[in-house]
């Protein structure tokens, strides 16, 4: 019998670790295990019996001053503290910008492997974790199951929908825990000038690339976007050569899951459509009739984005009235 047991979820964001649980319950019905949650911070006890209402059995919660603000070997050194006495089989860690080396890290000091990115995760025949994550830009999809464990698995914001809550109980177990002092320093903070919902969160985003021509007309993409409630987003020009935005859809940038994503005066190369793939309805407005974005699109519009966005708009705020 392995001394490896229950399956772990772990994120430094509270919604992130919500929607994990639902899947993190899964594998662990599955596996017949425990689920855990590792819940770390400062004054965050009050969490803890929401994350058993959402599907933990046990909540390793760690409180301490030290860890108010994420910082990377202070959430290690709990992360592997807790997972060197405690031995779960599988780490689920929310992938976001901190928690993605924070994910390495652990993996090397554990001697463990590391899936990131993964937006599927399964039990095969013989109980073994098998992991999916999109790889070559999105052109295939990659399945992984681990030779070591724990298994340590990212999991992308929304690969995954939040489960139902729960009248449930469990058990919340305060941990005493040496924690790493940081060897760097956090000087100062500063809130970035970014939309109310995140990008990566937004149900419809517009997104703009080198086809709009000058700043003041992202005006354009504004209005669409407050008849639809949705987000304005861009392709990495736009944001890396013009500076018209701070952050970008793509690749490199942000992968967006919206329900509905217009992109204008986008040409839709691979590194771009890497971002968007996971969106349910593409809609392209594009003055090229021969622009690849066409091929993934669901609808084409070929025209030129400064008649065909006001044009929506108004057409849109009509059917609205
Ligand atoms: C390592 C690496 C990583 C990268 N990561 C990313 C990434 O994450 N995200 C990303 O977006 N890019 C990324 N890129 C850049 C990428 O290769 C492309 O250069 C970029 O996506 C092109 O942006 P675009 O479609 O806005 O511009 P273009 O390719 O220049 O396309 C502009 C389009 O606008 C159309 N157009 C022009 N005028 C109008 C009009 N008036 N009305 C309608 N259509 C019009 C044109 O027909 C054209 O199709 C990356 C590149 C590298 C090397």
């Amino acid at each position: 019998m392995s001394e490896y047991k229950d399956v772990w979820v772990f994120s430094e964001r509270h919604d992130l670790m919500l929607e994990m649980l639902g899947k993190g319950r899964e594998i662990a019905d599955k596996l017949q295990m425990e689920l855990g949650v590792v819940l770390v911070g400062f004054n965050v006890q009050r969490k803890a019996d929401e994350l058993i209402r959402y599907g933990a059995d046990k909540v390793y919660l760690v409180d301490d001053q030290a860890l108010e603000l994420f910082q990377l070997e202070a959430y290690l050194s709990v992360l592997h503290s807790l997972a060197t006495s405690h031995k779960p089989q599988v780490i689920l860690i929310g992938s976001t910008r901190n928690a993605k080396p924070l994910a390495a890290r652990l993996a090397t000091r554990l001697d463990a492997g590391c899936a990131p990115d993964c937006a599927k995760l399964s039990v095969d025949e013989q109980k073994r974790l098998v992991c999916e994550r999109i790889t070559y830009g999105g052109n295939a999809a990659t399945k992984i199951a681990f030779r070591a464990k724990p298994q340590i698995v990212t999991i992308p914001s929304r690969a995954f929908e939040k489960p139902a809550p729960k009248d449930r109980t469990g058990q919340i177990l305060k941990l005493d825990v040496k924690i790493e002092a940081p060897k760097t320093e956090i000087v100062d903070t500063k809130p970035l000038e970014t939309s109310a919902v995140r990008i990566e969160d937004a149900d419809v985003i517009i997104s703009c690339g080198r086809g709009l021509e000058k700043k003041d007309d992202k005006v354009l993409l504004d209005e669409l976007a407050s008849v639809l409630c949705g987000q304005v987003g861009c392709s990495r020009p736009l944001a890396e050569d013009r500076k018209w935005f701070t952050e970008w859809v793509g690749l490199s940038g942000h992968k967006v899951k919206p329900k509905l994503y217009i992109a204008c005066g986008i040409s839709g190369v691979i590194q771009h459509v890497a971002g968007i793939r996971d969106a349910k309805v593409i809609v392209a407005i594009n003055k090229d009739e021969n622009a690849p974005i066409f091929e993934l699109a669901d609808y084409g519009v070929v025209g030129n984005l400064y008649e065909i966005l006001p044009a929506l708009k108004e057409a849109l705020e009509r059917q609205l009235q």
